[in-house]
């Protein structure tokens, strides 16, 4: 597939925006790595056409070709999708005795899955877990859970021949309740195709225990199929989460993206194996990196990207040396410090500004008052950005004004120009170039 790809890119390595050319031919090839990974037809052609959109008139990053740059805007675009509103794994278990109730087709890891979410919640958050199976079709499940329960230590909810799945249910609940514990997980039979008999049973006892959390257990090597269970599933029962199983094998868990693209409900956990402690949260990344399986050209597009903020810096850092650190610069820095939350990356390169740093910490430099300095500067000409000595009273007052601020803010900020300039000068002019060793470092 890489091979393929790089046909096309070597005949795009032109720089600039994305033409609608670029990635389109450049989408065909990531069409067929998501068929390849089992993710629906529909869902990637949905998925395909949203991103080309995106795509097109981006800017190439410099050594890069067109199609790679697509890749990586792929890449990017699926974690995203995947992602969804950020972190997944822990589950609404407030309210005790809160239910969870399992759902899915036969052989999908129900089972085993709820097992494993016990042992996860009785050891990381300290709950008293009861566990009930539902399923009255296989003689041996309700035995396979008790099993895998005392396997992990924890209570299941003895067996009574001859009850129906609804009956069962209702104990659980009234024995989760009696018994104190903090949540009781719901085992449902499953079926090994969707089938009336089973929504029915599954909507009895979802009605009975009115669970707050509902998993849908998938086959992570499901392939196409995998829209029509989580679209039943969803519609019928009304699912809050899934899991993925079987992703320890050679699937590329395609089913990943196409449960999302449905559903819109966030993936929870991953399976990766038989032993009780293969459940894992659901990390986006990775799942978007296999699914795609274009892993080497996103790596390049991130280096290449890398590369280029290093060029960049390193051509700051000549401007400073020559005592050259105007309200573009700090401009700059501010924004850097926005981005990563602490400061900017030359200031963390300089001995001489940490101190600085430190001072602007404790003179109580928070996201709000970095966002106010943006402003100042934004509503400098350009002229005034570039040389910061011109700004007298009036045009103190205008820029003020502009930004809706007190002129005394913009006299701190000049005045942390004037020293950060002065202080780049210094260093610049040391023996030995600090700056230029601090930037190796
Ligand atoms: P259920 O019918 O949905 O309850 O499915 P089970 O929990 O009984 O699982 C069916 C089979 O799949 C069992 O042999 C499990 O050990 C196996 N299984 C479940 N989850 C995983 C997983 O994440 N990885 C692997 N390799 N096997 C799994
Ligand atoms: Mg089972």
């Amino acid at each position: 597939l890489s091979d393929r790809l790089g046909g096309v890119f070597d005949r795009l390595t032109r720089q600039g925006a994305l033409t609608e050319d670029d990635v389109t031919a450049a989408m065909r090839e990531v069409r067929t790595a998501l068929l390849e990974a089992d993710v629906s037809l529909p869902v990637a052609r949905g998925f395909v056409k949203s991103v080309t959109q995106k795509a097109t008139g981006a800017s190439v990053t410099k050594s890069v070709t067109p199609g790679q740059q697509v890749v990586k805007i792929v890449h990017d675009e699926l974690i995203k999708v995947l992602q969804g509103d950020g972190p997944a794994d822990s589950l609404r278990i407030d309210n005790p005795p809160a239910p969870i109730l399992m759902v899915g087709l036969q052989g999908s890891g129900k089972t085993t899955t709820t097992a494993k979410i016990a042992k996860r919640l009785k050891e990381r958050e300290k709950k008293r877990v009861l566990l009930a199976s539902l399923d009255t079709n296989r003689p041996a499940a309700m035995e396979q859970l008790a099993i895998l329960g005392k396997q992990v230590g924890v209570d299941t909810l003895p067996i009574v021949a001859g009850e129906s799945a609804v009956q069962i249910a209702r104990r659980a609940k009234q024995q989760a309740s009696l018994g104190g514990y903090d949540v009781y997980i719901l085992d449902t039979a499953g079926r090994l195709h969707i089938d009336a008999v089973l929504m029915d049973e599954v909507q009895a006892v979802r009605d009975i225990a009115s669970p707050r959390e509902t998993l849908l257990v998938v086959d992570g090597l499901t392939g196409q199929d995998a829209v029509n269970v989580a679209t039943e599933f969803d519609d019928k029962v009304g699912i809050t989460g899934v899991v993925l199983t079987r992703m320890d094998g050679d699937g590329r868990g395609g089913a990943a993206l196409s449960m999302r693209a449905v559903t819109g409900k966030p993936i929870r956990f991953v399976g990766l194996g038989e032993k009780m402690d293969a459940l894992e949260s659901f990390d986006a990344e990775r799942i978007a990196g296999r699914i795609l399986g274009m892993g080497d050209i996103v790596a390049l597009v991130e280096k290449a990207q890398q590369v280029l903020e290093v060029e960049q810096a390193e051509r700051m850092m000549k401007r400073f040396q020559k005592g050259m650190f105007n309200m573009n610069d700090l401009k700059g820095q501010l924004e850097q410090m926005q981005k990563m939350g602490g400061m900017g990356s030359i200031m963390q390169m300089m001995p001489g500004m940490s101190k600085m740093a430190k001072q602007a910490e404790e003179a109580g430099m928070n996201d709000q008052m970095i966002r106010r300095q943006i402003a100042l500067i934004n509503s400098m000409t350009r002229k005034e950005r570039a040389n910061p000595e011109l700004l007298q009273a009036s045009r103190k007052k205008r820029i003020a004004a502009g930004a809706g601020l007190e002129v005394s803010e913009l006299n701190r900020l000049l005045k942390m120009q004037k020293q950060m300039a002065d202080t780049m000068k210094k260093l610049g002019k040391m023996k030995g170039g600090m700056l230029k060793q601090a930037m190796r470092a």
